[in-house]
């Protein structure tokens, strides 16, 4: 007999669990017998008294994350659970050739639901390993985490970074453990991504140093910026003035609303090119600056953070992505490029499409739909949790 907590579901409410979907809401839920500890291994069941896996418990909206749908029932989640599910994300960053990239040594490892690590998140940036939890449950294990990626990488790990300050909810976020290295002292490195140079700054950067979802779409960029005049909105730490300067641009401006983000966008620029003339910053309110400013340019990119973090706030963020994308395609010239990303998780494809295909009209131009973007595979969805596809972006020509 397990003496864990039983989280029972209310009748017609195990469909969604039946289907793997991993979380369970707190509306739920029927009744909970036993102690109800934040982080702590709990076992949930249908109405009916059916096992139906377990998970870690959070008093919250999402109120349990399962982390074993076996039928084995986990006694705990010891250090051979951890490494087993650590392992298995390994193995298909392998599959998708990044663990031994010559060009590429940056890559996401563990993306939570999508590598069935609900509330992980694990960034590789050459050898330095950035952890970042987002549910009380797996800063618990943070040590057992750290350990198994010490086996899985040996000796070509140089250090572990645990980045949770921003992201674990109410007072473990303000707590000391929230935030530290859990092996070695690496505060930054230089990696490379397709070739070109990133110096990452792991305690100070956005998120756990750098973009990693836009690789591939930084990529594509590269076939369209030869001879081009660019604007890089919302530009961070110049991930796509890079490539577009690498590949021929007649001129990139990188514009940013933080600082300390031009500030990392001109270091890389520095760090690939000699010559860095053709390449400018400005420090602005992308919105504003869009809007205000009468320049136009050949190839505009908007990579905005996330419009909408709610469904209850969906429609502003529609708004919100409409005016933006309608001032952007006003200022390319006839012929132009325009790359377009949401990476907000409740405004779908569709959604956004229509809602880009809306600003087009208003502006008055013609537009042709050229590429449809995605999150690269490092990224993975799994495929019983559909809100695990978040990135998505369109390539436009502009008549
Ligand atoms: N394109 C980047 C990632 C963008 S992240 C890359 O490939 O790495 C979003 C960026 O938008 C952050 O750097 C943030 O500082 C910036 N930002 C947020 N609000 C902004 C605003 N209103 N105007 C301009 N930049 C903004």
């Amino acid at each position: 007999m397990s003496n864990k907590t039983k989280v029972i579901l209310r009748s017609g409410k195990d469909d969604a669990i039946k289907r793997y979907h991993p979380w369970v809401f707190s509306g739920a839920i029927k009744k909970i017998h036993g102690p109800q500890a934040d982080g702590s291994l709990v076992e949930v069941f249908s109405n009916r008294d059916e096992y139906l896996g377990a998970g870690l418990y959070h008093d919250a909206s999402i109120a349990v994350r399962i982390m074993s749908f076996a039928p084995e029932r986990p006694d705990e989640l010891d250090a051979d659970f951890w490494h087993q599910k650590l392992a298995a994300a390994y193995k298909m960053r392998e599959t998708t050739k990044l663990t031994d990239n010559k060009n590429t040594n940056v890559y996401r490892l563990v993306h939570g639901e999508g590598d069935h690590l609900p509330g992980l998140i694990i960034d590789h940036y050459n050898g330095n390993l950035v952890v970042q939890a987002h549910a009380i449950g797996i800063h618990k294990y943070r040590n057992e985490i750290a350990e198994s990626l010490k086996r899985i990488f040996g000796e070509k790990l140089k250090s572990i970074y645990y980045k949770s300050k921003d992201t674990l909810p109410g007072e473990f976020s303000k707590s000391e453990e929230a935030e530290g290295f859990l092996y070695g002292n690496t505060e930054s490195d230089i990696v490379i991504e397709y070739g070109h140079k990133f110096d990452i700054d792991f305690i100070h950067g956005q998120k756990t140093g750098f973009f990693i979802d836009q690789r591939v779409n930084r990529q594509l960029l590269t076939q369209y910026a030869s001879g081009k005049t660019i604007l890089n909105t919302f530009c961070y730490s110049g991930g796509f003035s890079v490539y577009a300067l690498a590949a021929g641009a007649k001129t990139v401006e990188s514009l940013d609303s933080s600082r300390k983000a031009l500030e990392l966008a001109e270091k890389n620029v520095a760090l690939n090119f000699t010559d860095t003339s053709n390449h400018s910053v400005i420090l602005a309110d992308a919105v504003q600056y869009i809007r205000e400013n009468q320049k136009t340019y050949d190839l505009i990119i908007l990579d905005p953070p996330a419009f909408a973090k709610h469904s209850n706030v969906r429609h502003n963020a529609v708004q919100g992505y409409k005016r933006l994308n309608a001032e952007a395609i006003r200022q390319i010239t006839p012929g132009g490029i325009l790359f377009t990303f949401s990476c907000s998780q409740v405004v779908s494809m569709g959604l956004f499409k229509s809602t880009v295909i809306a600003a087009a009209i208003q502006a008055g131009r013609q537009v042709r739909i050229l590429h449809q973007m995605n999150q690269p595979a490092d990224h993975p969805i799994n495929a019983f949790h559909p809100e695990g596809e978040y990135l998505k972006g369109l390539v436009l020509y502009i008549k």
